[in-house]
């Protein structure tokens, strides 16, 4: 049976870096704010509550940890850091919206536990996921850092790296991006597309295609991922032939997209673009939507570093907090 309880002023949905440091401002302005923070899931592919560092092991990039932290401790301490200041974290999801447009009168939150939450403002923080190949010894070791990752700018150059032969799984703008990062640090970097031509633009196959060490490998997709601490290398299957070859590298970074973790806000109001990203009203978090806010990846497919999401997670706590006082409430 549904429960429904007397309206909080804030309520962030997601528990990764823009949920947690919206949370540690909101707290910190006495908005009280009350985090839902996910449940753990496998559709379209690993979530957790922390979110996407928590399937990472070294966080080189975040400033402020000179010597690298992982991605668990990183996300522990955003937590502790919220919770310190007051915010109450709760387990659960948020599995359909009913937004209010008068402003006054409550959005209605409605849990996987069948609880229905009241909030005058909401910060939609959900994230995104990355899209993996599904094979079990990739999940193995993106999970374990043994040499499998979905981000190129997160994780090409660790020193494992470095002068390497890479691989990366795609064939569209994103694919043609990471892998002509990569091109910097490795010693080749394969391409790995399963169609006889790229989806990428034309300039974006040009930027890649120039670097002395790029190499496409037409109609090929990965069958298996070898190695067992490490990975040593990829099992291919050729697309038309059916002939599997065995490809050396010790880096393969998926870049066949992500998905905004936005399903629970379809028919909510809440406008969203052609992806199914989260819309946002010019350079701040404000939705079409009076009193809902976003931040992070679930708005931000271009970016999408923990360092970004953690700005716009600050944002959307100003932005809501200004909203709460101009609309009276305290
Ligand atoms: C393998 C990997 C390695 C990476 N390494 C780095 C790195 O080294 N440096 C870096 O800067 N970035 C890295 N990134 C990118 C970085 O993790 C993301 O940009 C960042 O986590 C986005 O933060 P976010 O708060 O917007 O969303 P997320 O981290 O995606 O968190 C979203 C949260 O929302 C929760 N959630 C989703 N739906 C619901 C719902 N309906 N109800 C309640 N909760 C919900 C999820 O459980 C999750 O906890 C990496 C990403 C991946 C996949």
């Amino acid at each position: 049976m549904s429960t429904t309880t007397a309206a909080h002023k804030l309520v962030i949905i997601g528990s990764g870096p823009a949920g947690w440091t919206a949370a540690i401002y909101a707290a910190r302005a006495q908005l009280e704010p009350v985090v839902y923070v996910g449940v753990p899931k496998q559709d379209p592919g690993p979530v957790l509550p922390g979110g996407q560092l928590m399937l990472t092991t070294e966080v080189e990039n975040y400033p402020g940890f000179p010597d690298g932290i992982t991605g668990h401790e990183m996300m522990a301490h955003f937590q502790k850091q919220a919770e310190r200041f007051g915010t109450r974290a709760v387990g659960a999801d948020i599995v359909r919206c009913e937004f209010s447009r008068t402003p006054g009168r409550p959005h209605a939150l409605i849990t996987s536990d069948d609880e229905t939450v009241l909030a005058h403002a909401v910060i939609l923080a959900t994230g995104a996921v990355a899209n993996w190949i599904g094979l079990p010894n990739e999940m193995r070791l993106a999970r374990s850092g043994g040499g499998v990752s979905a981000c190129a700018v997160c994780d090409g150059a660790l020193p494992a790296f470095r002068n390497q032969p890479l691989a990366v799984v795609g064939g569209g703008d994103t694919a043609m991006e990471e892998a002509s990062y990569l091109t910097k640090f490795a010693s080749t970097v394969y391409v790995i597309h399963r169609r006889d031509s790229l989806r990428a633009s034309r300039i974006m196959q040009e930027r890649f295609l120039s670097r002395p060490n790029a190499k496409v490998l037409w109609n090929k997709v990965v069958h298996d991922v070898l190695g067992e601490r490490y990975l040593e290398g990829v099992l291919l299957e050729d697309t038309v032939t059916r002939e599997r070859t065995r490809l050396d590298v010790k880096g393969l970074f998926i870049a066949i997209g992500h998905t905004p973790a936005t399903k629970f806000l379809i028919g909510s109001g809440v406008e969203l673009d052609v992806a199914g990203y989260v819309a946002l009203r010019g350079r701040n978090s404000q939705t079409n939507l009076p009193g809902v806010f976003a931040a992070g990846d679930v708005a931000d497919s271009q970016y999408r570093q923990a360092v970004t999401a953690a700005g716009m997670g600050c944002v959307a706590a100003l932005d809501a907090e200004r909203w709460l006082a101009a609309n009276q409430v305290h």
